[in-house]
């Protein structure tokens, strides 16, 4: 998959997951895998839109070998940045997937959830899907309703990130609640609790097991939302 040029030079894609041993079977010598997330946490600011955009791509390839309009087989075409089927001459284009991720906040207080099956004393920003029809502030109205049981007002626009697991666009908002009493989602959320803005600025700047809780790390825009709120 041709992933484009950078002062001139060509970067590309290459899915390598039938290989047994890639490395030796490329001859490449002094090199290792490492896991995505740790890898993009360790690396400049922008290359890891590289990294991102060719773990989107090669994976949307592996996923789409059949055609969703008549089930023929497709293939690669245009440098890899598309798909077309031999049968029925439709084209496939990979797809972002928006994701709605917010802070939600009241006074000087910010909520933070918990998910099941999510590691012990891990909180994090709700997020959830943007649904066919929404707009982001529906989607954020509605999943914080969802999850938390709040009604939220003012929505705002912070920032965004793709996160290619496997190719959504995260979408950054802050909103403001209109009241405290919350009501965690018995399916989705293990918990979700209000913190203080000395309690989020302490998970921020000085993390630890004495703070009795964690939030994620500056991979993901969640911290960054976090940090946002709390340094306000
Ligand atoms: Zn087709």
């Amino acid at each position: 998959v041709l992933l484009g040029l950078r002062v001139g030079v060509p970067h590309l894609a290459v899915d390598l997951t039938g290989l047994e041993e890639p490395l030796a079977a490329l001859g490449i010598e002094g090199a290792r895998f490492g896991e995505v997330r740790e890898t993009a946490a360790r690396l400049p600011y922008e290359e890891t839109g590289i990294v991102a955009q060719a773990r989107s791509l090669v994976d949307w390839h592996a996923r789409h070998g059949y055609c969703p309009n008549c089930g023929q087989p497709t293939r690669p075409g245009e440098g890899g940045s598309m798909r077309s089927c031999g049968a029925c001459k439709a084209q496939h284009f990979p797809r972002t997937d928006p994701v709605v991720i917010m802070a939600v906040w009241r006074d000087d207080r910010i909520l933070l959830g918990r998910r099941r099956g999510g590691a012990g004393s891990f909180y994090s920003t709700l997020a959830g899907f943007i649904d066919q029809g929404e707009t982001i502030e529906d989607a954020v109205r509605r999943e914080v309703l969802e999850e938390s049981g709040i009604v939220v007002d003012e929505v705002r626009y912070h920032t965004s990130q793709p996160w290619p697991f496997p190719s959504s666009l995260m979408i950054g908002c802050f909103a403001h609640a209109t009241s405290f009493e919350s009501q965690a989602d018995d399916v989705e959320m293990e918990d979700v609790r209000w913190f203080t803005r000395e309690e989020a600025r302490r998970a921020v700047e000085a993390p630890g097991p004495e703070l009795g809780f964690a939030i994620p790390g500056a991979i993901a825009i969640a911290h960054h939302l976090i940090k946002a709120w709390a340094s306000e």
